[in-house]
């Protein structure tokens, strides 16, 4: 019998910085360096950016760090069409908000991405599965990379059927700390984004309020995380969740194990050489700032007009946020793990 193995195909390859980048039709990325001796990446453009829509949300959940309500405006994408056209195809895009879903030009702007090489995925509320559940399936069939569901009501069978719809990129997100364990059932069998608990706005306000209990939560998802990573079809975290969590300790995992799998630190900026070694960055397009992360300090964020080129973007960010930030940091470190 003849048979030949299905491969995963590359959808995009580039270089940036000292590596090349290539992805695959199934969502692997793999990165190499040029100079095989290289022991980390350095980036002249971001491989990837965070990209806030609206400030409009009717959530009111008491731990957005957005901020978002019902009286948030909409950004005005044709202020940011030019710089997107400037990206490197394959940088991936993810989209968030507020409700990113409520945002009228939405879908008109993920075949917009698309038509640019870019790959754009979207983080909505399972709260708003049913109510926008057309604007959904119009992104699917725009060709959303992939689809990040924020966990708030495990048990609505529903919202599981919608959720299984969208497809194998569709990725559960979950808090760390908001999680309890009559949650996990929901999580078996799919894909698991770990998100670090953000001590940030009304995030902060509802930290101050439920310490002991976020703080149990996160203990407990510790003992738990072996047993979530034999039921759940993947997990990964990032870098709040990495963290908290510590799952390479918490797994016992070898640090050439955990290497190849970690992608880096957001505020790890420079290398030795003063090379850029972050490859992310947060867009707000609402209030037209650019910034480190979403949870980076208002004072820390750049105004940007979107004529700029994304490398100098990035450079900004990065630049901005080192400037006399060993008083801020400190501060922050105080105000999250006193708390926690
Ligand atoms: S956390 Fe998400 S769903 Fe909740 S209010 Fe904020 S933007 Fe809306």
């Amino acid at each position: 019998m003849n048979w030949k193995p299905i491969l995963p195909k590359i959808i995009s390859s580039y270089q940036n910085g000292n590596h090349t980048v290539t992805i695959y039709s199934d969502g692997t990325k793999v990165k190499e360096t040029i100079d095989p001796k290289a022991d980390h990446f350095t980036y002249y453009t971001p491989e990837s950016f965070d990209l806030k829509l609206t400030d409009y949300c009717d959530g009111g959940c008491s731990f957005c760090h957005e901020n978002s309500t019902i009286n948030g405006k909409h950004a005005d994408l044709s202020k940011i069409n030019d710089l997107m056209s400037r990206c490197k195809e394959g940088t991936e895009v993810a989209i968030g908000g507020g409700n990113a879903l409520a945002h009228p030009n939405l879908v008109t702007f993920v075949y917009y991405l698309r038509s640019l090489g870019l790959i754009p995925s979207i983080t909505v509320n399972q709260a708003h599965l049913k109510p926008y559940y057309e604007v959904l399936m119009d992104v699917k069939k725009a060709r959303i990379a992939g689809i990040g569901i924020s966990l708030t009501d495990p048990n609505n069978f529903e919202d599981f059927r919608i959720i299984d719809r969208l497809g194998d990129n569709a990725v559960i997100h979950v808090i760390a700390g908001v999680l309890k364990p009559s949650d996990y059932k929901a999580l078996y069998g799919r894909k698991v984004l770990i998100l670090g608990y953000k001590d940030f706005r009304r995030g902060h306000d509802n930290l101050s309020r439920h310490s002991d209990e976020i703080k149990k939560n996160i203990e407990q998802l510790k003992k738990d995380l072996p047993m979530l990573v034999d039921k759940c079809r993947a997990i990964s975290f990032d870098c709040l969740g990495l963290e908290q969590i510590d799952p390479k300790t918490v797994l016992g995992m070898s640090d050439e194990e955990f290497a190849q799998i970690y992608q880096g630190d957001d505020y790890d900026m420079y290398d030795k050489d003063g090379n850029i070694s972050v490859g992310t960055m947060f867009i707000d397009a609402v209030r037209m700032e650019v910034a480190r992360s979403s949870t980076t300090p208002l004072e820390k964020r750049v105004p940007f007009t979107g004529k700029e080129y994304m490398s100098d973007l990035l450079s900004e960010t990065c630049w901005v946020y080192s400037e006399n930030n060993n008083e801020q940091t400190a501060e922050d470190e105080k105000a999250i793990f006193g708390l926690l």
